[in-house]
């Protein structure tokens, strides 16, 4: 295994461990539920959202570490971001852990460590299921967001 490859792996561990902005949000102006059945992940993720800009960004779940820290690092990604920009990095996000993008890691700075994800076709859910769940909340959808229900 390169250096590089185990700072990432670190990085993981990390924030799975510590999940950066995990809580609660009083005053959200979205609150949506995402789940991944095939691993158990949970997730409630916060936003809140003024005039198309995500001001705020938090969550609260239980799951693997994978799951908990990509939605650690999504979180802080998020913030100060434009709905349109967020919608963006859904796609280069997962761009990049189902095929693996080099361009797409170029695009997504620090979310870029979780590309090792992609050579674990099981864990791909684990890593998009924060993703699923902001498109979810995003868009204004009540339904709870199922991995096993999304493309
Ligand atoms: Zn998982």
């Amino acid at each position: 295994m390169s250096d590089l490859r185990e700072l990432y792996q670190q990085l993981i561990i990390d924030h799975g461990r510590k999940p950066r902005n995990f809580g609660p949000m009083a005053g959200a102006t979205q609150v949506q539920q995402g789940f991944n059945p095939l691993c158990g992940d949970k997730i409630t993720l916060y936003l809140l959202e003024r005039n198309g800009v995500i001001e705020d960004v938090k969550f609260e779940g239980a799951g693997c570490a994978i799951s908990m820290a990509s939605a650690s690092m999504m979180s802080q990604a998020l913030r100060g971001k434009s709905v349109a920009e967020a919608k963006h990095l859904f796609t280069d996000f997962h761009e990049l852990v189902t095929e693996g993008s080099d361009a797409a890691s170029e695009r997504l700075g620090k979310l870029g460590v979780l590309k090792g994800v992609c050579e674990y076709p099981a864990r791909v859910k684990c890593a998009t299921l924060c993703w699923h769940t902001l498109l979810a909340a995003l868009e204004h959808r009540s339904d709870v967001v199922n991995t096993e229900s999304t493309p």
